[in-house]
């Protein structure tokens, strides 16, 4: 089977070699010809699969065929790392029609897109806060919109999007074909799509297994002995890109520097960053400049790196859903790739949660030689967080004056050094609200693991500001 029995353009087929794709994988079989037939699609399919030429050929395939100047196509995705990988493999696979595709998202200059907008575009993949933004400043007209794209739709549901979703909905024509894209289905998605698409072919690929060329393993643990274990675990395997991830990017950012100060090529990709940097960090990553990247849920969601050979979870994450979305960046389209996971005695319910998922006991690993038995240190010291330069007030007032001696930070609290850190008595010991603040504003997207269950104090989202002002 291959792609030539789809009857795309030649212009798109000239794309799919140029691309280096032989075979469809299974979401492609089963959408490209609905896809191409005009009808609306709900995909249920993670990522790594061959979602984005799922809908991204059978879209080139129906926008080269007519008219240019104005925006035809619209792809939704929640965050900007995965509209700028969209907007890649548009242009890839769309070499050859001189489509332009045009990305929209926050956190970078407005007008550069109004100028790329205004030059024309017929293709737009854009993040739904500034996507609004533009709407309502009137710089984009999507009143010809002819094909809709929501890609990530539970991600989507997760930042906070949906409201943002529904307005932009309004501004486009009633008659259009509406494709959507989700790795899982809870029921405010459900009842998303049930608004959305029309009469839907379903297409699914798993359900939420992870791809099965990844092997995984467990590594017992204790918290304390994490950054060691990492150090061993490195030394010990043949790693080509090495994708690691924390639950929070305070986290993320102390691991990557103490790998970094190790002597390892190592980056993190944290909300702190400016985009030029994020974008620094993710194409050192891709080029191999980096051959380890540290990263939360948020900030690694859209990250393409065919290549990763291991993805190891410093920390687990905390539903089988935000599991399967971590090692689906390892084993992508049917490469192999090996799934590390730390876990410590606090993470049981977590392991047997996945391990229903998966259908399968993960294998318990204990390496050799390495030290177990070390105990943990009373203070917390290796995620503490470095005392803040003082700040000058706009009043003119000392730095620190007025403020209760308690309320200042401790001198000398340090970060711990690389190999041998010991410290962090207990993070995941403590209270919910702080492992939620501290990773809560991640990259200006909300944070969180890309799993729907996780409980934030009081019960609402509070991420969803964070998420919303991001998108803009
Ligand atoms: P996606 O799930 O869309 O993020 O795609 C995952 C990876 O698989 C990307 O690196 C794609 O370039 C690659 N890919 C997509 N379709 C194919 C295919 N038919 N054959 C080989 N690789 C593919």
């Amino acid at each position: 089977m291959d792609f030539k029995q789809f009857n795309l353009h030649p212009k798109v087929q000239a794309g799919v070699e140029a691309m280096g794709y032989v075979t469809p994988t299974p979401i492609q079989l089963q959408a490209i010809p609905s896809v191409i037939s005009g009808q609306d699609v709900l995909g249920l399919a993670q990522t790594g699969t061959g979602k984005t030429a799922a809908f991204g050929l059978p879209m080139l395939h129906r926008l080269v065929q007519e008219e240019r100047g104005h925006v035809r196509g619209l792809v939704l995705a929640p965050t900007r790392e995965l509209a700028e990988q969209i907007n890649d493999a548009l242009n890839g696979m769309g070499k050859q029609t001189r489509l332009r595709s045009v990305t929209v998202y926050g956190g970078v200059n407005i007008n550069t897109q109004i100028k790329k907008l205004k030059e024309g575009a017929e293709i737009v993949v854009a993040c739904p806060g500034r996507l609004l933004d533009h709407i309502s400043q009137g710089t984009i007209d999507l009143s010809r919109v002819e094909i809709l794209v929501l890609d990530e739709a539970d991600q989507m549901f997760d930042m906070g999007f949906l409201p943002d979703v529904r307005k932009i909905l309004r501004a486009l024509p009633g008659k259009r074909q509406n494709l959507m894209f989700s790795a899982t289905m809870p029921d405010d998605i459900r009842r998303l799509a049930h608004e959305i698409l029309r009469n839907p072919v379903t297409v699914q690929v798993s359900r939420t297994a992870p791809a099965a060329t990844v092997s995984h393993a467990l590594y017992p643990v204790g918290q304390h002995l994490k950054t060691p274990l990492l150090f061993e675990m490195l030394k010990h395997t043949d790693t080509e890109s090495v994708l690691i991830f924390t639950k929070t990017k305070h986290r993320a950012k102390r691991v990557g520097e103490q790998l970094e100060k190790a002597g390892y090529k190592a980056t993190s990709l944290q909300g702190n960053l400016s985009q030029n940097r994020r974008q620094a960090a993710l194409d050192g990553f891709r080029d191999g400049t980096f051959q380890i990247m540290v990263a939360t849920d948020i900030a690694a969601r859209g990250i393409d790196v065919s290549l990763i050979s291991h993805v190891i979870n410093y920390d687990i994450p905390d539903t089988p859903e935000a599991y399967t979305h971590r090692i689906g960046r390892t084993g992508r389209a049917a490469k192999t790739g090996d799934a590390f996971t730390m876990v410590t005695s606090e993470d049981d319910y977590t392991v047997r949660s996945i391990e229903k998922v998966l259908g399968t006991k993960i294998e318990r690993r204990r390496i050799e030689g390495f030290d177990y038995a070390v105990p943990a240190p009373q203070k917390d010291t290796e995620f503490a967080r470095p005392p803040r330069e003082p700040q000058r007030r706009r009043d003119g007032a000392k730095p620190g004056a007025g403020r209760p001696a308690a309320a200042r930070p401790a001198a000398g609290a340090k970060p711990a050094s690389a190999v041998g850190a010991k410290g962090n008595a207990a993070a995941s010991g403590r209270p919910a609200a702080h492992g939620s603040k501290d990773g809560s504003a991640d990259g200006g997207h909300a944070s969180g693991p890309a799993g729907k269950h996780r409980q934030h104090p009081g019960g609402n989202r509070p991420a969803n500001h964070a998420a919303r002002r991001s998108g803009r």
